[in-house]
């Protein structure tokens, strides 16, 4: 699969553009928001706990968070945050000045990006970022390369902002990482971006330091922003190294909007705090429109991840080697499923498998005709929440995070090879 057959979520939405046809006066939802595709990931887990809450023993794979809870000492430093009356008023729409500093200083550490704090702003996690990245850098019509299968947010944030995504399929064959050949075809006059992450949600997809500058400098050179996602900077397994698009290729700085928070790094995803570093007038666009949307991320979680960031790695280094340990049984597991072809991912928590072998088959007396199909049955049959390839711009897979316990995760796995392996039901 390559540049070809562009299919877009969110299509209904015109970029702001109006379509001519008279409107509803019924209309109770506006159209931009009408369009909008409900998050599968979360719909998934709202579902998965949901059975759960009735006593069924759900395993949960369509999570997108780790299983860890938030360390000790950055569960300390809210507490005490609580206390002071300095955190019981409004702060600074952008971000408090020290964590911002603290940002910088890690930023330095963990990729080598050297920024000045002026040039970051604290948001309500990545998402918000993400949100105000595209609606300070895009105007109606612009298009966006997206490399998929990709994140289900990027093609909805990116048509609310009025833009129009365009996504550049790869496949397992080349384990899911686009090549400039692809890009380019997909590049037209109208190209003013391009989304870019590595590790990668959902196929937990690393590029070479190698790929990354010849990607960066294909930006460059036809002038486009890159939104640099780093959300998983340190998920990586093996030999596979984590690089910043912006360090890679200097060059593409200047316009380069990196993504990043505390989510996944820190076991902080409910904490909701990410920032964005761009050059200074992006942050000031992003941090006015903020200062009327939401105002400052709530200062307790600021200051619990002031802690997480200035802190060394070592509970990072921990999760990552319980997750490369279920990363290989995951991937053993499925692969001994007949019909089911899963890549040995590098980075992230997810696994991406292929199941187009699958569809056409029975399974517990039912045909699984997609793989939106199949989760669906696995859900209800099986007690397993697994998110299709659907969800992703991709249909024919499934995303399996292996962020979960590694007793869960081998019953998790054995569930669904024991339901596709009896047709009957
Ligand atoms: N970017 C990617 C690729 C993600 O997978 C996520 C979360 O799942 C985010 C950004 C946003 O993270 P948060 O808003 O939880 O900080």
């Amino acid at each position: 699969m390559t540049a070809s057959t562009p299919r877009t979520r969110g299509a209904a939405y015109h970029g702001g553009q109006s379509t001519g046809a008279r409107p509803d006066p019924r209309k109770r939802v506006s159209e931009r928001v009408a369009s909008l595709a409900e998050s599968a990931t979360l719909a998934i887990d709202a579902r998965a706990k949901a059975l759960k809450r009735t006593g069924r023993p759900v395993i949960i794979f369509g999570s997108g968070e780790p299983d860890f809870p938030t360390p000790a000492y950055v569960v300390k430093a809210a507490t005490e945050a609580c206390l002071d009356p300095r955190h019981h008023r409004y702060s600074a729409s952008g971000g408090l000045p020290e964590l911002k500093e603290a940002i910088a200083e890690k930023t330095l550490r963990d990729s080598g990006l050297a920024v000045d704090p002026s040039q970051i702003i604290v948001t309500n996690g990545g998402k918000q970022a993400l949100f105000e990245a595209f609606a300070a850098l895009l105007d109606p019509g612009d298009e966006v390369i997206l490399p998929a299968p990709y994140w289900p947010t990027y093609p909805e944030a990116i048509g609310l902002a009025g833009g129009r995504p365009v996504p550049v399929f790869a496949d397992e064959s080349t384990g899911y990482r686009v090549s400039v050949a692809d890009l380019e075809r997909a590049c037209t006059s109208k190209t003013t971006m391009l989304v870019f992450s590595s590790p990668a949600n959902p196929t937990g997809a690393v590029y070479s330091r190698e790929e990354i500058e010849a990607i960066g400098e294909w930006a460059v050179a036809h002038d486009l922003w890159v939104i640099s996602d780093e959300m998983y900077e340190h998920m990586v397994y093996g030999d596979a190294r984590f690089h910043s698009l912006p360090v890679v290729v200097p060059a593409a700085a200047d316009r380069c909007v990196v993504v990043n928070g505390v989510a996944k790094s820190y076991a902080m995803p409910g904490w909701r705090v990410g920032w964005a570093i761009a050059p200074p007038d992006i942050i000031t666009a992003m941090t006015t429109l903020q200062s009327h949307a939401t105002s400052n991320v709530c200062n307790v979680a600021q200051a619990a991840s002031l802690a997480a960031v200035s802190g060394d790695l070592h509970a990072v280094s921990a999760m990552r080697t319980a997750l490369d340990r279920r990363r290989k049984t995951m991937v053993r597991m499925l692969n001994e499923i007949d019909g089911v072809d899963c890549p040995e991912p590098d980075g992230a928590f997810y696994v991406y498998a292929s199941v187009k072998g699958l569809l056409g088959r029975m399974a517990g007396g039912r045909l699984i005709g997609t793989s939106l199909e199949l989760a669906r049955l696995l859900l209800e049959e099986a007690e397993v929440a697994v998110v299709p390839g659907e969800a992703f711009g991709t249909p024919g897979y499934l995303r399996l995070s292996y962020a979960l316990g590694d007793g869960d995760l081998a019953e998790g796995v054995s569930r669904i090879r024991r339901f596709l392996q009896n047709p009957g039901g």
